[in-house]
């Protein structure tokens, strides 16, 4: 699933072909990208329209346009935009330059959402807290985050209200990385430990950029390329490889559902 590191990847790749550009002609072929609404109407609404910028919010993508709508994207599962023709396309935007860009999603969950200027702050607002990659995400922040919730830390960190864009992969690394237990109770957190978790959270989220991500299963960019990240991973994924710390076995638990990788003797329970 595409998380923060993904979700821009395809950000910085899609800005400098839409940015200036008019969506000439916008198709879309799967009526569960934007329902409630109907399919025709909001390609209707796209159509004609410049894109003014390409941003990321959390994990959602948003093409801000001339008229003041913004088209939000969530990928969820298997969402993704590529330059070729690829199976499984769900839309199309033609450019006017006659760029097309084709919207691929095997799964079928992600979400194409139009919103008027003045719903879309509110409406990301609602969704997402700091981004961990900004100024308003602060070990502070954090760390009063976490004293309000008893629920297994890591289950916390994947509230999108506590850190926007943090996901499942980068969750594990970086709690890993900060040496913290991904079941201790949120609110036994020391303001230590969550400073450093605060920064393990950015250190790990920058590497995924740097590799543009990780593929898995499905992912590539819009140039077609897999990421790389899923070779640097510390414990994500790995159950009975040998710490890269401390060589201990990496043991695999469940959060809130989700498959978790600790090293037992970093990141001890007490
Ligand atoms: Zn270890």
């Amino acid at each position: 699933m595409p998380e923060l590191p993904e979700v821009e990847t395809i950000r910085a790749q899609l800005a400098p072909r839409l940015e200036g550009r008019t969506l000439a002609r916008v198709e879309i072929f799967d009526p569960r990208l934007t329902r409630p609404h109907d399919l025709f109407e909001v390609a209707e609404e796209l159509e004609g329209d410049r894109v003014v910028a390409v941003e990321r919010h959390g994990k959602y993508l948003l093409l801000r346009l001339e008229s003041g709508f913004g088209l939000l994207v969530h990928l969820r599962m298997t969402g993704g935009f590529h330059w070729q023709p690829v199976s499984h396309e769900r839309a199309l935007l033609e450019l006017d330059d006659g760029t097309r860009v084709v919207y691929r999603d095997v799964r079928r969950f992600g979400t194409w959402l139009v919103l008027e200027g003045a719903e879309l702050e509110p409406y990301l607002a609602a969704k997402n807290g700091p981004e961990p990659l900004g100024p308003r995400f602060t070990a502070r922040w954090l760390s009063e985050q976490l004293a309000r919730r008893r629920a297994p830390l890591k289950a916390v960190l994947l509230d999108q209200r506590v850190v926007a864009g943090l996901g499942n992969i980068y969750a594990d690394e970086a709690l890993w990385r900060a040496r913290v237990n991904p079941l201790r109770p949120a609110n036994e957190i020391s303001t230590d430990d969550a400073g450093r978790l605060a920064r393990a959270i950015r250190a790990a989220l920058r590497t995924g950029i740097e590799r543009q991500g990780s593929t898995l299963s499905d992912y590539r960019t819009p140039e077609g390329a897999s990421g790389s990240m899923q070779d640097e991973f510390r414990v994500y994924g790995r159950d009975g490889e040998p710490c890269p710390r401390c060589r201990t076995t990496i043991t695999k638990t469940r959060v809130g559902g989700r498959g978790t990788w600790f090293c037992p003797r970093c990141q001890p329970l007490q």
